[in-house]
């Protein structure tokens, strides 16, 4: 089966989709994106995940490239020519294309929407029994983490450090030592007292979606929650911690830095938390 994308308005076979050189997203990162998870061909969180792309494009002053009801119907249509019943749609929106110039293009030039689709695992037997390692590093971003910018270098430059490093992904630290996010992911800790901790959203990192619903599950599941930074330290004396993002849904934490997690094993809360938000995303609602 080969793949198709979406690139202004048109299907194209995968291999040959491709952007001018002069699109604002490749010459200045000019741009926002959004990845959702498609769970038995349904999309999870669609409400949440197109609710931050038209914030991430009001903070930026980028127009929308269709209407929400059209763009609703070609990532449906782009997920059927693909056949993916689980897996993630990957779409981003640029400034467009314009002869290079710091300055926003002229009013009429158009914005760039460009939709990918592939199967992924959102069930990685393996990684849920175990757990994932992670390790620490400075968050060398700049100071607006809850747009959803194109800009990745510093997690680019996060992730193959995680890598290299043999763990699954990055903590990054603010200059204060406070834990702010992972380099693609939210992160979490439960403390020895039992309460889920998860820092606040802020300026400071990218308020989630997966997080905002996690959040919703565990409040109505009455489990104890903070919304507030964590240290390393508070970390390393946690009973249980977890990461979360759209692609992942929830993934345990066995070690940090190499030491232990709690007892070294993932955790139950984690466990519970990740299957009733399989079982919300399973169920398509979306809030
Ligand atoms: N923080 C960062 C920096 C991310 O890149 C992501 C995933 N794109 C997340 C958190 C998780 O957000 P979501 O649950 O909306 O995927």
């Amino acid at each position: 089966m080969s793949r198709v994308a979406y690139v202004n308005g048109r299907f194209v076979p995968h291999a040959m989709a491709s952007v001018h050189i002069e699109d604002r997203g490749y010459q200045f990162a000019d741009g926002v994106y959004e990845v959702i998870a498609i769970q038995d061909g349904k999309l999870v969180d669609e409400a949440g995940h197109i609710d931050r792309l038209d914030r991430s494009l009001r903070e930026l002053r980028m127009a929308r490239p269709m209407g929400r009801q059209a763009h609703g119907l070609v990532m449906r249509e782009l997920i059927r020519r693909n056949r993916v019943r689980n897996g993630v749609i990957y779409m981003q929106v640029t400034r467009g294309v314009a002869p290079r110039n710091f300055l926003f293009p002229p009013a009429a030039t158009s914005p760039s929407l460009v939709m990918t689709v592939r199967r992924t695992d959102l069930f990685p037997t393996a990684r849920l029994r175990d757990g994932v390692r992670i390790v620490s590093m400075p968050d060398i971003r700049w100071k607006r983490r809850d747009i959803k910018s194109v800009g990745l270098l510093p997690q680019v430059l996060g992730k193959q450090r995680a890598a290299e490093a043999g763990a699954f992904e990055g903590w990054m630290l603010d200059e204060s030592g406070f834990v702010t996010e992972g380099c693609s992911s939210n992160a979490w800790i439960v403390t020895r007292d039992g309460v889920l901790v998860t820092h606040e959203a802020s300026h400071e990192i990218l308020n989630g979606i997966t997080r905002q619903s996690i959040i919703r599950i565990a409040r109505e599941a009455g489990i104890p929650f903070e919304e507030r930074a964590f240290r390393l330290e508070e970390a390393f004396e946690a009973r249980e911690a977890f990461l979360t993002s759209a692609s992942t849904y929830c993934i345990p934490i066995v070690r940090v830095d190499d030491r232990p997690i709690g007892n070294g094993h993932p955790g139950l809360l984690t466990a519970k938390l990740r299957q009733a938000y399989a079982a919300y995303a399973a169920s398509g609602r979306t809030v």
